[in-house]
């Protein structure tokens, strides 16, 4: 289950993605946790405020209208591209919507038409909403999408999801219209796209200093079993740095990569359950049922969101197992397990 982020890995994923954030009041307390639950997390939703005007857009999107209280989301993404952190936790933007849409953003599968309001979506959605009279005249800026883009992305890189983890209201809750003036498709073509590079970094160089290891705006090296790069590249400083590994335990603590070929349909094994706990303690947890002891396509779509949380994509995302990532797992030794 994916756990929320919280409001300091919200605001680094944003910034990383090379967002100017703004942060309203005492946003990061501002929720509606009390009336309701807040996570897993599944996805984000896009909406359109219907209002106009930055200052007045983000007032009523902090402090919610007579009917309904804020945070009415998470964050306002204003016509100049900015992003106006307004709520951290559960937030009143997505209502009831459909049960069977979830599971497909869950599964990361084609939408259904959003039929039913049974499900509670504050719960398991992050919510933008984009300045915009949504009147179909209303221009939206290139600034204001790529800043949509951004922000949608983040998310996703944040907890390992692809571009079908971003839905529109429209597609969440029957007689909804927002957002209104793109498509939601083209926005996750536009979302894919940027998910299958790193991320760009801040905006500006003194916002915030990148994380060690991407600050050439290289990927990372290739998952596969025959590569032997070290993750991040920074192997041979690694071994430099540090003092001499001492002797090896009799079971390491974590369990050794199997190799590729250990993934294939229908074997069974404990470490298959062992990952699986690890994958899901991650967030990416696409085990509608609970895992199976044997490897299948529920295995297989969790460990790519794992890739993908790593900053893999394309064919080193194809959830099949590689030394790089199972590595950075830290899957618990089985054998180890049983040994106390
Ligand atoms: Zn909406």
């Amino acid at each position: 289950m994916a756990t929320p982020l919280t409001g300091s890995q919200l605001l680094a994923a944003l910034r990383a993605e090379g967002l100017v954030v703004h942060e309203v009041r005492d946003w990061r307390r501002h929720n509606r946790n009390t009336k309701g639950p807040w996570g897993p997390m599944h996805g984000v939703v896009v909406h359109h405020t219907a209002t106009e005007g930055t200052d007045a857009s983000v007032d009523v999107c902090y402090d919610g209208r007579p009917d309904l209280p804020g945070p009415l989301c998470h964050g306002v993404i204003d016509k100049a591209g900015e992003v106006h952190l307004v709520g951290n936790g559960r937030a009143n933007h997505a209502g009831l919507g459909d049960r069977n849409v979830l599971q497909a953003v869950i599964d990361e599968e084609e939408l259904p038409k959003d039929e039913l309001a049974d499900t509670d979506g504050n719960r398991h959605f992050y919510g933008f909403e984009c300045i915009n009279l949504g009147d179909g005249q209303d221009p939206w800026p290139e600034a204001q999408l790529l800043a949509v883009e951004r922000a949608s992305a983040a998310i996703c890189r944040a907890h390992g999801w692809g571009e079908r983890s971003v839905i529109g209201h429209l597609e969440w809750q029957p007689g909804k219209i927002d957002p209104r003036g793109f498509t939601m498709d083209a926005l996750r073509a536009r979302i894919a796209a940027r998910l299958s590079h790193p991320p760009e970094g801040p905006a500006s160089p003194d916002a915030q200093g990148r994380p060690d290891g991407t600050g050439d705006g290289t990927g990372p090296p290739a998952d596969s079993a025959g590569g032997g790069a070290g993750a991040g590249g920074g192997a041979g400083g690694d071994d430099a740095r540090n003092p001499p590994v001492p002797p090896m335990p009799q079971h390491p603590p974590y369990e050794p990569f199997p190799g590729a070929e250990f993934f294939r349909s229908g074997a069974r094994s404990p470490v298959l359950a062992a990952m699986a706990q690890r994958l899901i303690a991650e967030g990416c947890d696409h085990y509608r049922h609970g895992p199976a002891p044997e490897w299948n396509e529920a295995h297989r779509k969790s460990y790519a969101s794992w890739q993908r949380k790593l900053g893999f994509h394309g064919k080193d995302a194809d959830g099949v197992p590689g030394r790089v990532t199972w590595d950075r797992l830290h899957v618990p030794n089985t054998r180890a397990a049983g040994d106390a």
